[in-house]
């Protein structure tokens, strides 16, 4: 069996329990180096053999994957986050669905709820937003036009950027002319839930220098909002005035 697998943002707690119990009955694993904790692979059992992906091509991989299934072994590919968000495991399921071959995806934490619980913010809030928007900055990848940051932006929904904190000086530039104001939260989150961890604060306006300050230029969070330091209105869920399913108004 070939099980994908969502490490989560970093701490090794953050696996789901069957992604743990899959890793401790792999034969096989493949973890993509540059962003999974090496402590997961403390959970393997012994004899397990690993691959780091950042060294291998797709056609390595799915090689692996095969020969390893061949010998009847149980392989994971373990991806940081989630794998359904900047995975690249599209391209893995497709080949071995053409070579007729099953495999199961079992989520995980991805960064960018982990970034916005080390803030300890709620991207969707009433009256605020209630939508929130995942997207990054084109770079060696392209990005479709339509979905360029500062039209992302004019819709002024919470928004948490990946893959983009290198380029910070294009993407605050790409925001403030999208939100139209520069006095919009930012949150800056290196390292989500790792040993060292680091948050920035600010607006669109000082981002980008407290960010340089810092020397951070890979691995974070870019989240961007009024939801991070604004008004907003009560839910009604738990408005004691406001009636449903599960609970009547009191009186
Ligand atoms: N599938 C992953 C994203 C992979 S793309 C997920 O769901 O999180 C890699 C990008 O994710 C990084 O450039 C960074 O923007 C973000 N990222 C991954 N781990 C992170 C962490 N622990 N803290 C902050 N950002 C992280």
């Amino acid at each position: 069996m070939i099980s994908f697998i969502g490490a989560g943002p970093g701490n090794v707690d953050l696996i789901t329990v069957k992604g743990r119990r899959l890793l401790e009955e792999a034969d096989v694993v493949i973890y993509a180096g540059s962003l999974v904790s090496k402590e997961h692979l403390n959970f393997c059992k012994e004899g397990c053999k690993f691959y780091n992906s950042a060294s291998m091509t797709l056609e390595e991989v799915i090689e692996t994957m095969e020969t390893s299934l061949k010998n009847s072994l149980k392989v994971v590919r373990l991806h940081t986050g989630d794998p359904s968000i900047y995975g690249a495991i599209r391209e893995q399921m497709d080949m071995l669905d053409k070579n007729r071959i099953s495999y199961e995806v079992v989520p995980g934490v991805s960064s960018f709820t982990a970034a916005c619980s080390s803030i300890r913010k709620e991207f969707t809030l009433p009256d605020v937003s209630q939508t929130i928007i995942l997207t990054r900055i084109e770079g060696r990848t392209p990005v479709p036009k339509e979905e360029d940051l500062e039209k992302l932006a004019a819709h002024k929904a919470s928004m948490a950027i990946f893959l983009s904190v290198q380029e910070m000086d294009r993407v605050v530039e790409k925001l403030i002319k999208g939100y139209g104001r520069d006095d919009v939260p930012v949150a800056v989150v290196y390292k989500a839930t790792w040993e060292d961890e680091k948050i920035i604060l600010g607006t669109l306006k000082d981002i980008e220098e407290k960010v340089e300050n810092e020397g951070i230029n890979k691995m974070a969070q870019i989240l961007v909002g009024d939801f991070i330091d604004s008004n907003y209105s009560r839910s009604k869920l738990y408005d004691p005035t406001f009636s449903h399913e599960y609970r009547s108004a009191s009186k």
